[in-house]
């Protein structure tokens, strides 16, 4: 697929040079060799490989995470780990690096190919705006944090340098950017991110790095400011940047934005804090109606309230029935007919209104509240598939999320059995998904959970794939029987030739694997066209129908809707 340079670190040399065979053999260019994290280091700033391939345990004083680490700090190369073993810490360790890769040895050819290849892929600036991505984005801030950090520095004296010069960081979200997907269609949304990039690329002086983080959300390291204030100002002239008027297809469109800041030593001096501050402070901006910008200090306060409150509610919201499972339609690419749905849980908070589960699944794992409230939502479900079954839709899968804390749940396994048994739906219709980092983190327990409700009869599938680790490995190891891949893939697919040959490399793996490809988020006809042509199996998306209540979804099964 490309002639990209990579540098192998491995110390046992009938290994590297078998590698570096192989490596050739795909087509790439192995610019170096070397044995230990020291000259791995060193060869790395002077030969600025595309991508780096590190084995994990290496003889001599640094192993390859430390030396990923030093790497990272300083360069922007993506690293695929290779491990023999992986043992809990190691995997803690290599995690706190942010790989674009874990490979376990020995290793196929084709899984190592693949591998590079999403790892590239990801390391690439965003296809659409041409800007830098967010392993970009994060690989530059800590690049500029590494700079600056100095050893003595505690977050608990921060007062201490006010005098200090300031990094801002902010987050940007556009407003309501849906609503020009959905009266616009999706192309003339994507003109329009990159005509706001394009005008923040050109007139906003004093950035050290703009990215777009994904779908409408960018962000930007500014340089130094020895001044809040002079952020702020900023601050306020991107957003009248933003909202001068665009015409699209003739139509004058208003585009608003919301803007979360913090800076750099003052707020925090860790990259993720950072981030979260931003990104905080952003979704308070857009919780004030948009088009404003908030500091992350002011609101902090303010946000950890309504956290609170947000939490106390939650823990009620079982008991006042505000939940409710929308049912998004899967459909089969060779017959156009609907075979079944995913459940995905929405939550009608009494004043908030609709509250989305990326907002409150994570507060749900994080008070523990998550395994009731799965328990519901997978009883509910199947319930539901059960009472379409008999109403003559047959046969009918149903697919139910599982997040990350219900593993750590005693009796999983067997709470699950019971579930189904109570509800009378034959397993071979249910499928639970579950993400790679939660099998990542969980290993032992998960493989062994999940082989138990294999051999119910239950199917499994690996969510999201291509976001996290993308190891293919665990795609072996693990018992799955589906793949489903992320948005972030389909949403490139025709834009970018190689976004579309990974896509079509791991379908076809998948095939060979024996599973079955879903993929998530499709959009357009030219996503469907592509993902048809290319023998994917399933779709879900808002071109066919986006996630519906109960009632809705009934409609679209008795008018016999099909994809055309
Ligand atoms: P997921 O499992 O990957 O679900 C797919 C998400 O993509 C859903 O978001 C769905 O509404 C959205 N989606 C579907 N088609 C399209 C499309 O064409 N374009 C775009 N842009 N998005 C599309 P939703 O419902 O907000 O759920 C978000 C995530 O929350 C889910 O991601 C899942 O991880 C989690 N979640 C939802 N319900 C449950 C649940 O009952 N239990 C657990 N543990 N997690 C859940
Ligand atoms: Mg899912
Ligand atoms: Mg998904």
């Amino acid at each position: 697929m490309s002639k990209s340079k990579i540098m192998i670190v491995e110390d046992e040399s009938i290994i590297a040079e078998d590698l570096a065979d192989s490596l050739r053999a795909m087509g790439y260019t192995v610019v170096d060799i070397v044995a230990s994290g020291e000259e791995a280091i060193l060869i790395a700033k002077e030969k600025q490989p595309n991508l780096i391939l590190m084995d994990v345990m290496l003889q001599g004083e640094m192993d390859g995470v430390t030396a990923a680490e030093k790497i990272q700090s300083s360069l922007q190369i993506p690293i695929i780990f290779l491990t023999a073993y992986t043992d809990n810490k190691t995997l803690q360790r290599v995690k706190a690096t942010n790989p674009f890769g874990y490979i376990v040895k020995p290793f196929e050819e084709r899984n190592l190919h693949l591998t590079i290849e999403i790892a590239l892929q990801k390391h690439q600036y965003d296809p659409i705006t041409l800007l830098p991505n967010r392993s970009l984005f994060r690989a530059k801030l800590s690049e500029v944090l590494s700079h600056k950090n100095q050893p003595s520095f505690n977050i608990n004296e921060s007062h201490k340098y006010q005098n200090y010069p300031k990094i801002p960081i902010f987050y940007i979200s556009l407003d309501r950017i849906n609503r020009i997907k959905v009266t616009l269609g999706s192309k003339n949304g994507e003109l329009v991110l990159c005509n706001i990039a394009k005008r923040l690329k050109e007139s906003i002086i004093g950035i050290d790095m703009l990215a777009r983080l994904e779908a409408a959300e960018f962000a930007i390291i500014l340089k130094p400011v020895e001044q809040k204030e002079k952020a702020i100002n900023l601050a306020q002239s991107i957003l009248d940047i933003i909202s001068q008027p665009m015409v699209l297809e003739g139509y004058e469109v208003y585009i608003t934005a919301s803007i979360g800041i913090t800076f750099y030593p003052l707020d925090d001096i860790e990259l993720d804090a950072l981030l979260k501050n931003a990104s905080a402070a952003m979704y308070y901006a857009q919780k004030r109606g948009g088009n404003n910008y908030q500091l992350h200090k002011s609101e902090a306060v303010v946000v950890s309230i309504e956290q609170l409150s947000l939490e106390t509610s939650l823990r009620n919201a079982l008991k006042q029935s505000e939940f409710e499972v929308y049912y998004q339609p899967k459909v089969n690419l060779r017959t156009g007919k609907i075979v079944g749905a995913e459940a995905l849980i929405r939550w009608y908070h009494p004043e908030r209104g609709l509250v989305s589960p990326g907002e409150f699944i994570p507060l749900a794992e994080e008070t523990g509240l998550i395994i009731s409230i799965g328990e519901w939502v997978l009883r509910t479900a199947c319930n539901q598939a059960k009472i379409w079954q008999e109403a003559g839709f047959f046969p009918f899968e149903i697919a139910v999320n599982l997040s990350r804390r219900q593993f750590v749940q005693r009796n999983l396994q067997e709470r699950v059995i019971k579930i189904i048994q109570e509800v009378d739906l034959e397993p071979n219709y249910l499928e639970l998904e579950v993400t790679e980092s939660l099998v990542i983190q969980n290993e032992k327990a998960a493989s062994k959970i999940m082989r138990a409700w294999q051999m119910f009869g239950i199917n499994i599938s690996m969510d999201d794939f291509g976001t996290g680790y993308s190891s293919l490995s665990y795609l072996r190891e693990f018992p799955f029987d589906v793949i489903k891949i992320d948005r972030s893939f389909v949403r490139n697919i025709t834009a970018d030739s190689k976004t579309g040959a990974i896509t079509i490399a791991i379908i076809q793996m998948a095939h060979s694997l024996g599973l079955k490809v879903v993929a998530e988020g499709v959009e357009t006809q030219e996503e469907l066209d592509f993902l048809r042509q290319h023998k994917c199996d399933e779709i879900q998306g808002y071109l066919f129908s986006p996630p519906l209540p109960t009632s809705k979804f009934e409609k679209l099964l008795k008018e016999g809707k099909m994809l055309i």
